[in-house]
């Protein structure tokens, strides 16, 4: 059995072929849709996400200028600003959630569909990283940081000329990227191919 996330309609489980879809019968939610190119995509996004996170650390994130006076930050440099006095917990607050908890969930998914993506068995605790990944996806907030600097941006827009940095593209691919993964994230289908009982 499984129930709907939409209106709650306890369903009874069938199996479906590749290419067609579940949908729930009350109110149409689409369930799974069994992709099974699914995993190495999601490894692939993952990877980008990751690569995209180193670039969006270092580099140039913003430049502000006004009145002849330049300078420019990384959200590596920032975090660290909030490093001293009572705003500490805020710098480790940003790099966990804007940072940390981001790479981590990516790493969590390659580790638990790498070799899926590959063509071979899960590792045994494939399932444990998967449903960690899975913990952690709400407190993933790189998109909410993404957001808050265009706000931020328009509001300084006014008193200061600003330039975005090669870190800000980075970050916003990276979000584009995230947004991908998470819709191929689907947790019965990659469940079901991370059961050791189920032909892979
Ligand atoms: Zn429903």
């Amino acid at each position: 059995m499984l129930a709907c996330p939409e209106c709650d309609l306890l369903l009874a489980r069938r199996e479906i072929g590749p290419g067609e879809r579940a949908r729930c019968s009350r109110c149409g939610h689409l369930l799974f849709s069994p992709r099974p190119e699914a995993a190495a995509k999601i490894v692939a996004l993952s990877l980008t996400v990751a690569i995209l996170m180193g670039g969006a650390m270092f580099f140039p994130f913003l430049s502000v200028a006004t009145g002849g006076v330049s300078h420019e930050s990384s959200i590596f440099g920032t975090a660290l600003a909030y490093s001293e006095g009572f705003l500490a917990p805020l710098s480790v607050a940003v790099m966990l959630l804007i940072v940390l908890l981001p790479v981590a969930r990516v790493l969590a998914l390659i580790f638990a569909l790498g070799p899926l993506a590959a063509g071979r068995a899960p590792f045994a605790q494939a399932r444990r990283a998967f449903r960690l990944a899975g913990r952690i996806r709400p407190w993933a907030m790189a998109e909410v940081f993404l957001i808050g600097t265009v706000v931020a941006i328009v509001k300084i827009g006014g008193l200061a000329s600003v330039g975005l940095g090669p870190a800000f593209w980075a970050f916003a691919l990276l979000v584009v990227a995230a947004a991908a993964m998470d819709s191929l994230t689907n947790d019965w289908t990659i469940w079901d191919a991370l059961d050791p009982t189920s032909p892979l």
